[in-house]
């Protein structure tokens, strides 16, 4: 992005972002409940190339999603990014690394324990054309439970992560949890979902990869409790693999001792779908009640760990004691950004990063004021300005 917005003046409206429609969540059944199935097939079909869609306004259709060699890829990328964008609240990380991949990143910052994270996962790339099952399946139902929970206040950080070449050896996911170890972000656990249509022995059962490292076994538990507490809702048998296959992306946050552990179809290889890795792994081959199921599941399980906020504390009243006459540019900025306003008395500013860990904070002392932020990472970034009670956040980016 090259282009620049100097010296705009912020108002209400831009706080969009932050105060949207964000409501108190009733319980962990009632957000199952929501879970529609209409949507999840529709996003099914748009993503595995069954119907055509739309992205950037253009009619498309998305027939295939192979990595490093089609323009597919790219346009399921674009397709996604443009999804996490439209429900709002959400911290959208379009993710190219080196090597050509490109990950998409939704974050949505818990109220309570920002630095908290879980993640909910899976790889959007294919092999071949269509590929239903693998795994548009689990795309879709990221972006459902996106589309829902975005809407709640939670207590913590939940990541929604669609990894690019997991087919090609994880390399989209083995990124992310690197550097994330690098990071040390406190990553508490991942939910990865991979092959989530096919009950090829027809009895219900969800396969749950664990293996004994860091507190895999504790998400197992926290989701068979899930089934249980939901068993009318949800209506599955948990059939638990330790040690469980390391041939997902889950395997990538092993390697880093996460937690981390994987929802698929099958137990074992014979019980995946027979049109595996092939272009007649088609929509119509799917059982579509099943998949509907695990959706469910996924649901059930990132809103018990995200934490449903009630509804006296969930209150973003930044509404209410707004800062106004205030300019922050340019944005996005290389290395300095500048904050201006009339009023300095009492006045400081924050730096977060999208998880919400606080990278700088100062006093500001005249009307305008040069930060210097060039030892960032280009990204995402958050500028808080509070002066005499009054706070305005705003979205920044690096370049
Ligand atoms: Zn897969």
């Amino acid at each position: 992005m090259k282009q620049k917005f100097p010296h705009i003046k912020f108002t209400l409206i831009l706080l969009g972002f932050i105060s949207n429609q964000l409501v108190s969540a009733q319980t962990v059944g009632d957000l199952i409940s929501e879970v529609d199935t209409n949507s999840l097939d529709l996003f099914l079909n748009e993503f595995s190339g069954e119907v055509s869609t739309t992205v950037n306004n253009t009619p498309v259709t998305i027939r295939n999603r192979v990595s490093q060699s089609s323009q597919g890829n790219d346009l399921a990328a674009d397709y996604l990014v443009e999804r996490f964008n439209s429900f709002g609240n959400l911290v959208v990380n379009d993710s190219p690394y080196s090597g050509g991949g490109r990950n998409v990143v939704a974050t949505q910052v818990g109220q309570t324990n920002p630095d908290d994270i879980y993640i909910i996962c899976g790889h959007y790339d294919s092999v071949a054309d269509y590929c239903a099952d693998d795994n548009a399946t689990s795309t879709s139902a990221i972006l459902e439970i996106a589309r829902i929970l975005s809407q709640y206040c939670i207590d913590n950080t939940i990541i929604y992560a669609l990894w690019d070449e997991e087919e090609r050896g994880l390399i989209g996911s083995r990124n992310y949890a690197n550097n994330a170890a690098n990071n040390d972000d406190n990553i508490l656990g991942v939910i990865n979902m991979d092959m989530i249509g096919y009950d090829k022995d027809q009895n219900d059962d969800v396969a749950i990869q664990t293996r004994n490292i860091a507190n895999s076994q504790g998400l197992v538990n926290g989701i068979t409790n899930v089934l249980n507490t939901h068993s009318s809702l949800i209506g599955l048998t948990p059939n638990v693999v330790n040690p469980g296959i390391e041939a997902s992306d889950h395997s990538s946050f092993w390697d880093q001792n996460y937690s981390a552990i994987a929802l698929s179809e099958a137990a074992t290889f014979s019980d995946l779908t027979p049109y595996y890795h092939t272009s007649n792994d088609r929509v119509s081959t799917l059982d579509l009640p099943y998949f509907h199921k695990i959706s469910k599941l996924g649901m059930g399980i990132i809103a018990t760990l995200a934490g449903l906020v009630d509804s006296n504390s969930c209150s973003l009243s930044i509404t209410d004691n707004v800062l106004e006459d205030i300019s922050i540019y340019p944005n996005p900025f290389f290395n300095v950004i500048n904050v201006s306003l009339n009023e300095v008395n009492n006045s400081s500013i924050q730096v977060t990063n999208v998880v919400g860990q606080v990278i700088m904070q100062q006093d500001l002392r005249n009307k305008t004021t040069q930060i210097n932020l060039q030892d960032l990472s280009k990204g995402l970034y958050f500028i808080k300005v509070s002066s005499n009670n009054k706070t305005l956040s705003k979205k920044i980016i690096k370049e």
